[in-house]
């Protein structure tokens, strides 16, 4: 039998990418690949479609979530994963609800500001591109592109949205210990999202971190992402045999919301099917 692939990071219109749960399933079918996870921000809205469609297709489907906590490294961003949630466990929703209240507080913010700078914006619009998802700041990145403000997403974030933008703004997050045992409590594996993005700066500080959220549950590390090079990948794989944790791979898929990444490939790698299968077994027993 072929080597076959799956792709364990992707998002859909329930939060920041620009295509439906069932679109993205249809393009994981004609991508070829065996297999995929739906991890949106802050919200399982999507997890229904995908999982219905994918059945349709005969595509392996493991429901997911992504969830922003606060960074152990300032300017870093700690992003974690959960595979295999039960979208029933009244503590994933009841997170989900403050997650989403977090960014409700936080928006209106981003688009006063927006407005200080003398640009024509109000906060319908940004609501009109989430159509009705999770409102992130791409959409609000999207929406500057199509005003004539900035001519791409990144530089959307980089002079306004980033961290150091002119219009940039923090939302509430949840403390790390919290994400990962709320992901346990939902029968969930937590699993630590592009580690590249901490913004560590050497071996001895990432160890570090990863082992305090080893004690804290977590069971796995995303090996392959776009954001990671050859050299990363390596030794992110590295550090999984160590810590005994599971491997985990994916695109972090948007559709036109980061035009160069395409599902099933990150930074031209391929993740392998039996990383999906590992994980399904062990969300199951
Ligand atoms: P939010 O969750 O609303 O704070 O927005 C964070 C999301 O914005 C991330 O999950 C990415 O999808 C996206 N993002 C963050 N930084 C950048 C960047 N420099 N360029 C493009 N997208 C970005
Ligand atoms: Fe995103
Ligand atoms: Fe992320
Ligand atoms: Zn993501």
């Amino acid at each position: 039998m072929a080597f076959q692939f799956v792709d364990l990071h992707s998002h859909s219109t329930a939060s920041d990418g620009t295509f439906a749960p069932a679109a993205v399933a249809r393009f994981a079918h004609e991508a070829g690949l065996a297999g995929f996870a739906l991890t949106d921000h802050d919200t399982i809205a999507g997890l229904a479609e995908a999982a219905a469609e994918s059945a349709r297709l005969g595509l392996a489907f493991l429901p997911g979530i992504e969830i922003s906590a606060v960074p152990p490294i300032e300017n870093g961003t700690l992003h974690i994963l959960g595979y295999g949630i039960d979208p029933q466990n009244t503590v994933l929703t009841e997170m989900a609800r403050q997650l989403i209240e977090a960014r409700d507080n936080r928006n209106p913010q981003i688009i006063s500001r927006l407005q200080e700078l003398g640009i024509d914006i109000t906060m319908d619009e940004p609501l009109a591109q989430a159509q009705g998802g999770v409102l992130g700041r791409p959409h609000i990145a999207a929406l500057l592109v199509k005003k004539g403000v900035v001519k791409s997403i990144k530089q959307a974030f980089d002079e306004y949205l980033g961290q150091g933008g002119k219009a940039y703004y923090d939302k509430e997050r949840l403390a790390p210990r919290d994400a990962i045992s709320r992901i346990r409590r939902a029968k969930g594996l937590p699993v630590l999202a592009h580690p590249i993005q901490l913004r560590t700066t050497n071996e001895a500080q990432l160890e570090t971190v990863l082992k305090d959220l080893v004690d804290l549950g977590l069971a796995g590390i995303e090996v392959i992402h776009s954001d990671h090079t050859p050299a990363d990948v390596e030794k992110y794989a590295a550090l999984a045999t160590r810590y005994n944790l599971l491997k985990t791979g994916g695109s972090d898929f948007h559709g036109s919301n980061k035009k160069d990444i395409n599902l099933g490939y990150a930074n031209g790698r391929r993740i392998p099917k039996e990383w999906m299968d590992e994980l399904v077994r062990r969300t199951q027993s």
